[in-house]
């Protein structure tokens, strides 16, 4: 070996080792963030983190969020999960900017270490935009949804592993969590009407939201179309028979068989 491949694979070396290191340090924020923040509290299967003082209605949501989750069929009492409450953007940027996703959203979930960072900021933000008010949608800034939404994430992992969580279509994965954060308030108003959400999106295209809520709206469509109309397990929800392009026609005949008999009564 000349002293110039010598050098050369030394330098490789360190550089991969440097690499490494910042990887590891990357980890270890996003798995143990609590020094970071000033408040903690203990409610049992859910360790709450946050760097404003946690409020009484602040619990009673988190309390809300979780009561959502334990519905699903794929709820275990043993599941734990630390939630991170982030009330400065510039702390919740930290975050996603460590795993290459964007800083303009609402939550996002660490499954491997069941840890759930919030960004009240913008949650916050989202509730007062009330022009983009739609029902039962992420778009309303509910926080005890968006909580929900991302505990589901978790359920998901627990259930299926981390690897075929990794692969699992991102619909389902999305619509699914939109799913479970809603269905149970859902089934207690008495004024919901599917159709008329489905109207939303199919008569009119969700005016004023943009491309990556409007996927959002339509993966929770076509997955509560799944359970609540054709009834269907997670476990059939997971295999690949079920998939986008079936799905949305399925969901879109079903749509327009609805409206058909509304016009015939
Ligand atoms: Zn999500």
């Amino acid at each position: 070996m000349t002293p110039f491949i010598k050098k050369s694979l030394k330098a490789f070396g360190f550089l991969v080792l440097i690499l490494i290191s910042i990887e590891l340090i990357h980890f270890s924020i996003l798995a143990t963030p609590q020094k970071m923040f000033s408040y903690s509290l203990d409610l049992g299967r859910l360790k709450i983190y946050s760097d404003i003082h946690i409020s009484l209605d602040l619990i009673q949501k988190i309390i809300d969020a979780d009561e959502r989750v334990s519905q699903s069929e794929l709820y275990d009492s043993s599941l734990y999960a630390n939630i991170f409450i982030c009330s400065d953007p510039s702390l919740y940027a930290i975050f996603p900017i460590l795993t290459g996703m964007s800083t303009i959203s609402s939550g996002l979930t660490i499954t491997v270490v069941n840890n759930v960072f919030l960004n009240l900021t913008r949650i916050n933000l989202l509730e007062s935009g009330s022009h983009l008010r739609i029902s039962y949608s992420h778009l309303n800034g509910d926080f005890s949804q968006i909580l929900a939404h991302e505990l589901t994430h978790q359920l998901i992992t627990d259930k299926i592993g981390f690897w075929e969580a990794r692969k699992f279509p991102r619909w389902k994965a999305e619509g699914y969590c939109e799913y479970n954060s809603t269905i149970a308030k859902i089934r207690k108003d008495s004024s919901y009407n599917f159709a008329e959400r489905c109207s939303d999106y199919f008569d009119y295209g969700l005016y004023g939201v943009n491309k990556h809520s409007k996927f959002y709206y339509k993966s929770q469509l076509m997955v509560e179309y799944l359970f609540e109309v054709e009834g269907i397990s997670f476990t059939e929800f997971s295999s690949q028979k079920i998939n986008s392009n079936n799905t949305y026609t399925s969901l879109k005949k079903w749509y327009e068989r609805m409206i058909e008999n509304e016009k015939q009564q």
